[in-house]
C-alpha cells in the first residue's frame, strides 16, 4: 500500500468516524430525551441510568434517582420483586402493571414493558421502558363508582316506581312496537299474556277521553309542537272494562330527520283521588251555597275555614278571620261555653239546635242555634271541629211577641175566672145548704171546669216566665203526700172509670210547693186523659240516698219509644189516632222538666205503646 492509499484509507476511517460519533451522539440523545420514561437496572437492583422523561414524571433529581435501588421507588415490594425475579429469568415484561411513588408522595400508575441486556450470559442490565397510565386509571375509577352510583340509582329509582305504583311504557312507532311495564298492565287489568299494541292502546280509552287523549299524543309527535304531553283520562280495565282514572306523561325523541324514534311514558293510577276530588268539590260547593254559617275549627278552637254565609252572617271575610280565634265571635259573658262544650265534642257527642248568642265584627248580637261535630282522621282520633251556625234572631223575636201575647192574654184571663170560681163556690154552699141536689150536681162540674181553666192559664203564664228566663222558686218545707191529697181532693181529675192510689208518699221535701203541685197535676191529668179506657194510676215514692222518687204510673195507650226524646220539647204532641181526639196544647211535659230543671232534677220516661206509662223524677228529701 503506497501513501496515497494509506492517505485516502485514513481520511475514509476518519469520516467514518466522525459519522459513528455522530451516530451515538444521536442515539444517546434519542434515549436521553425520548418522551418515553426509560431506566436501567443492574444485576442489584440498582438504578444505573435513567432518562429526563423518567426523572420528569416521577420528581426525583438524577442525584436522587440513579444509584439508588428501584424498589426505593415501587409502592407494591412484591411487584418490583416479582419483576425482578422474571427479568433474571429472561422473561420479557409486557405492559406489567405497578405503581410508583413520586417525590411528591403521590402516586403513579405504570405499565412496564422490560427486558434484559446481557452479555455472555451475564446479566448487564435491565431494558425498561416504563408508560404513565394514571390518568388512565382515574378515568376507570371514576367510571367505575358511576357504574356504580347508577346501579344504585337504578335500583332507587325502580323502588320508588313501584312504591307510587308508576306504569312506564315505550313505544316505538317505527317498528309499531309497544312494551308495557307490569305495573302498567296492572293498572290496565291485563292479565299475562295478552299482546299489548297501539290498538289495544286506543280500544281502552273510555270513549268519552278518546279524542282529547289521542290528539293530545298527536300533539307530541308533532315535531314544531311540545315534544312532551300530560294529561288525566279514563281508561276501561280490560275485560271488565270498568273505568278508571289515570295520570298519563309522555315524552318523544325525536331523530335527526325530525322524525319520532320513541315516544316513552308514565302512567299512574289516580282513580281514588281523583273520586275523592270530585266529592270534596261538590261538597265544597254545598257548603258554599248553604244558608248557614259553617266554619271549622282546630281543637285549640282556631278558624280553619269559613263559607260565605259565614261571612254574611258575622260580617268577616275569609281572609280576616281564619287563623284567628273562634273567640273572637262569642260574647265576653259566654267565653265559657266554648271549653264545655269542646269538652261534649272530645266524648265524641254532638251538640245539636244549642241556642246562644254570638257577635259580629260591627259589636251586633245574634241569637243563633248552633250544631256542633267532631271532624276525626281515618283513625278515628278528633283533629277538629265544624259547626253550623244558623241565625234564628228573627225567629226569637217572633218567639218573644208570641210569649208577651200568651202572658197578657193568660193575666187578662185569670181576674175574671178567679170572680167566677169564687162566685160558683159560693153558690154551691149555698145549694148544700138547701140540699138541692140539683144544683149542686150542676155546680161540682162547673166547679171542676172552673179549676181546669185556672190551671190552664197557670200554665200558660209559667210558660211565658220560662221563656223570659224569669221564673223564680219560692222554695219552702212541705209534706208530698199531703200536697198530693189536696190535688186529688180539688176534683179535677175523678173519674168514674179510673182510681187513683197514693204510696209511700208521706216525706217531707224542699222545694216550690206550687210548682211541683203544677209538676203532679200535668202528670197526673196526662195520665188520665191517656187512659181513655180507664185504669188505674198510681203515685207511688221510693225514698233512697237521701232522695225520693215520685212515679206516676198508668195503663194508659203508652208511648211510641221514637217519641220519647221529643215528648219533653215545648208543642210537641204525638200524632197518631188514640191521642188525636184528646184536647192539649203540648205544654205540660215542658213545663215539667223546666221546672224540675230548676230543681236540678231531671223528668224520666219509660214507657211502650199499648202498654201504659211510667213518669218519674227525683227530689231531695228535707
Ligand atoms: P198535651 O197533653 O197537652 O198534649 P203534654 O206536654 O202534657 O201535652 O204531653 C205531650 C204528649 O205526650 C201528649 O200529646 C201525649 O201524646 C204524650 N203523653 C204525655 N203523657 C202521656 C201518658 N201518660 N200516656 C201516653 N201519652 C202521654
Amino acid at each position: 500500500m503506497d501513501l496515497r492509499e494509506l492517505n485516502e484509507k485514513l481520511a475514509l476511517y476518519e469520516s467514518e468516524k466522525k459519522a459513528l460519533e455522530q451516530r451515538v451522539e444521536e442515539l444517546t440523545d434519542f434515549f436521553e430525551n425520548a418522551s418515553v420514561p426509560l431506566h436501567w437496572v443492574d444485576n442489584n437492583g440498582t438504578i444505573i441510568w435513567a432518562n429526563q422523561a423518567e426523572l420528569d414524571s416521577l420528581g426525583y433529581t438524577k442525584e436522587e434517582y440513579i444509584g439508588s435501588p428501584i424498589n426505593a421507588f415501587h409502592a407494591d415490594n412484591a411487584i418490583i420483586n416479582d419483576i425482578l425475579t422474571r427479568l433474571k429469568n429472561r422473561e420479557t415484561l409486557i405492559d406489567y402493571p405497578a405503581r410508583l411513588t413520586c417525590k411528591d408522595g403521590s402516586i403513579k400508575h405504570v405499565l412496564i414493558n422490560s427486558n434484559i441486556l446481557e452479555k455472555n450470559g451475564e446479566f448487564i442490565h435491565t431494558r425498561c421502558f416504563t408508560r404513565d397510565i394514571t390518568e388512565l386509571k382515574k378515568e376507570e375509577q371514576r367510571k367505575e363508582k358511576l357504574l356504580v352510583s347508577l346501579e344504585q340509582s337504578e335500583a332507587r329509582f325502580r323502588m320508588a316506581m313501584e312504591a307510587i305504583k308508576l306504569g312506564t311504557w315505550d313505544f316505538n312507532p317505527g317498528t309499531g312496537e309497544l312494551i308495557w311495564s307490569e305495573e302498567c298492565k296492572k293498572i290496565y287489568g291485563l292479565p299475562p299474556g295478552v299482546p299489548i299494541d297501539f290498538d289495544l292502546f286506543v280500544d281502552h280509552i273510555h270513549p268519552e277521553d278518546k279524542d282529547y287523549a289521542l290528539k293530545e299524543i298527536e300533539k307530541a309527535m308533532d315535531p314544531a309542537g311540545e315534544g312532551s304531553y300530560d294529561i288525566t283520562y279514563r281508561i276501561l280495565h280490560y275485560g271488565d272494562r270498568a273505568e278508571c282514572w289515570i295520570r298519563a306523561q309522555g315524552k318523544v325523541y325525536f331523530n335527526s330527520e325530525k322524525q319520532v324514534e320513541r315516544f316513552i311514558g308514565t302512567v299512574v293510577d289516580i282513580h281514588d283521588s281523583k273520586i275523592a276530588e270530585e266529592k270534596s268539590a261538590k261538597l265544597a260547593a254545598i257548603v258554599e251555597s248553604s244558608d248557614d254559617a259553617i266554619i271549622s275549627k282546630t281543637l285549640e278552637g282556631i278558624i280553619t275555614s269559613w263559607n260565605e254565609s259565614a261571612e254574611r252572617m258575622f260580617g268577616y271575610t275569609a281572609d280576616e278571620i281564619i287563623g284567628q280565634s273562634i273567640l273572637k265571635l262569642i260574647p265576653e259573658e259566654r267565653q265559657q261555653e266554648e271549653p264545655l262544650i269542646l269538652s261534649r265534642l272530645k266524648k265524641g257527642e254532638r251538640v245539636e239546635h244549642f241556642e246562644t248568642q254570638r257577635v259580629t265584627k260591627y259589636k251586633k248580637l245574634l241569637d243563633i242555634s248552633l250544631t256542633i261535630s267532631p271532624i276525626k282522621d281515618s283513625t278515628g282520633k278528633i283533629i277538629g271541629v265544624s259547626k253550623i251556625a244558623r241565625d234564628i234572631s228573627d225567629k226569637k223575636t217572633e218567639e218573644m211577641r208570641k210569649n208577651d201575647f200568651i202572658a197578657m192574654v193568660s193575666h187578662e184571663l185569670k181576674t175574671p175566672l178567679t170572680s167566677i170560681k169564687s162566685y160558683v163556690q159560693v153558690l154551691l154552699a149555698k145549694a148544700k145548704k138547701e140540699n138541692d141536689s140539683f144544683r149542686i150536681e150542676r155546680l161540682t162540674r162547673t166547679d171542676i171546669q172552673v179549676k181546669k181553666m185556672v190551671t190552664m192559664i197557670g200554665d200558660f203564664l209559667s210558660l211565658a216566665k220560662i221563656e223570659e228566663g224569669t221564673i223564680k222558686l219560692n222554695k219552702t218545707l212541705f209534706n208530698l203526700k199531703l200536697l198530693i191529697d189536696e190535688i186529688i181532693f180539688d176534683g179535677q181529675f175523678l173519674t168514674s172509670i179510673h182510681t187513683i192510689e197514693i204510696k209511700n208518699c208521706d216525706v217531707n221535701v224542699y222545694a216550690d210547693k206550687d210548682k211541683i203541685g203544677q209538676v203532679l197535676i200535668n202528670l197526673l191529668s196526662n195520665a188520665i186523659k191517656y187512659s181513655p179506657s180507664g185504669g188505674t194510676v198510681i203515685i207511688g215514692c221510693e225514698k233512697n240516698n237521701g232522695k225520693v222518687k215520685v212515679n206516676v204510673s198508668d195503663e194508659g195507650v203508652g208511648i211510641n219509644l221514637k217519641n220519647h226524646t221529643r215528648l219533653f220539647d215545648r208543642f210537641y204532641r204525638v200524632e197518631n189516632e188514640q191521642v188525636k181526639t184528646v184536647s192539649g196544647f203540648g205544654v205540660g211535659l215542658y213545663l215539667v222538666s223546666e221546672i224540675l230543671r230548676y230543681h236540678d232534677s231531671e223528668i224520666e220516661v219509660e214507657s211502650h205503646e199499648g202498654q201504659g206509662s211510667n213518669f218519674s223524677f227525683n227530689l231531695s228529701i228535707a
